[in-house]
């Protein structure tokens, strides 16, 4: 057997991530790799930061890409910020709420779950009931845009909530950001990670990520060693900062820091609120053409996102069959439902790169092919 170079074919990517990747980043990825403490490089990261804090819309001094996907990121907020013994609020109301309750509990926490439906936002009476009654509680932990079911939940009033009981909040961002309005600042939250391969159409494998002041105060007040070294975020920060005096954590993927920083320069350069009411148009045109092709949203209008379209598969369609298919013929590929929803519902994703109008042309295109035939 001989082995060859791969080449990948050109997809076009409507699921829910990885999401197109812009030629501009897969450029910027293939630029000669330097030292990772190379001067060069460390201000190229210093420029990475200062992205990032545009992209989450904050000020906070610790604001980094985690080195891994956005799991990780999400694994980086609750083992540092969870001792054994800490209560934590839970909402759950898909699949990575419930990821969130697995992280509470190996991090030695007691997760207290606040359940919605599937395909309904986070309910903020159940979670102001939840911190009312429950003085213990130290953390509330939720997914901003819920990817398996394509809700939106409303994290400026849980922001809100949190800090008026004094709450940190740990927030799942890695669909949102970049895709729909988020203000870490303005919006108090405290601990929010997020993924390159989504709105911001990188490639994958990091995960930005900020934590707050008071994030910070918690982490250093700790009578415990957070249990995993690479997460630790006490040791990263050293790695991530400090004037000129950088020192060794782990090698940082350097090409992908490079693809990263292109990718925020160009949502910089097209203006945050440009690219959530880019997300926005799309979603219109999409929603559009799959309402007259006879499909029906899971979400309500009030909590669906723009970037993640979550439609049902009427019951005398085999959607594994119309997937291969898009994905043979048409170099599409759309999204597989999740838990619940797997084998009843599509996941069309919006994101980034990918929102953009050929990509809506060729989906409802390829689409009413594949359906129409007997
Ligand atoms: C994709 C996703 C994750 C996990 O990110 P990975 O990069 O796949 O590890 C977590 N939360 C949400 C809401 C996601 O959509």
């Amino acid at each position: 057997m001989t082995i060859e170079s791969f080449l990948p074919p050109h997809r076009t990517l409507m699921g829910p991530g990885p999401s197109d990747v812009s030629p501009r980043v897969l450029q910027a990825l293939s630029r000669p790799t330097i030292g990772h403490l190379d001067p060069l490089f460390i201000q190229m990261m210093d420029e990475l930061k200062l992205l990032l804090k545009y992209a989450f819309q904050t000020e906070n001094e610790f604001t980094i890409a985690v080195s891994a996907p956005g799991s990780a990121g999400m694994e980086a907020c609750f083992t540092n910020l969870i001792e054994p013994g800490d209560k934590v609020a839970v909402c759950r109301n898909g699949v990575f709420g419930e990821r969130m309750r697995e992280n509470v509990v190996r991090a030695g926490g007691i997760a207290v779950v606040i359940d919605d439906a599937w395909g309904a936002p986070v309910s903020v009476e159940k979670v102001a009931a939840a911190l009312e009654s429950d003085p213990q509680i130290k953390l509330l932990a939720f997914v901003h845009a819920e990817t398996s079911t394509g809700a939106l939940s409303n994290a400026e009033a849980l922001g809100w909530l949190a800090k008026q009981h004094n709450v940190l909040t740990i927030v799942d961002a890695v669909t949102s950001l970049g895709g729909v309005a988020l203000k870490v600042d303005e919006w108090q939250l405290d601990a929010v990670y997020s993924g390159s391969q989504k709105c911001l159409s990188c490639v994958p494998g990091l995960s930005p990520l900020t934590f707050s002041p008071r994030a910070i105060e918690k982490i250093q007040s700790r009578s415990t060693p957070i249990q995993s070294w690479f997460l630790d975020q006490s040791l990263v920060l050293g790695y991530w900062s400090g004037e000129g005096k950088r020192s060794y954590h782990h090698t940082a993927p350097v090409n992908s820091l490079y693809a990263l920083h292109e990718a925020l320069l160009l949502l910089k350069t097209e203006g945050l609120e440009n690219a959530w009411q880019r997300h926005q148009q799309m979603h219109q045109l999409l929603k559009v053409g799959l309402e007259k092709l006879g499909f029906s949203f899971v979400v309500e209008p009030d909590y669906r996102l723009p970037q993640l379209n979550a439609v049902y598969v009427p019951e005398h369609i085999d959607e594994a069959q119309v997937r291969a298919t898009l994905l043979q013929e048409y170099n599409l590929e759309i999204g597989a439902g999740l838990g619940d929803l797997a084998g009843k519902a599509w996941r069309i994703g919006l994101m980034g790169y990918g929102a953009r109008k050929e990509n809506v042309a060729l989906c409802l295109q390829a689409l009413q092919n594949a359906l129409s035939r007997p």
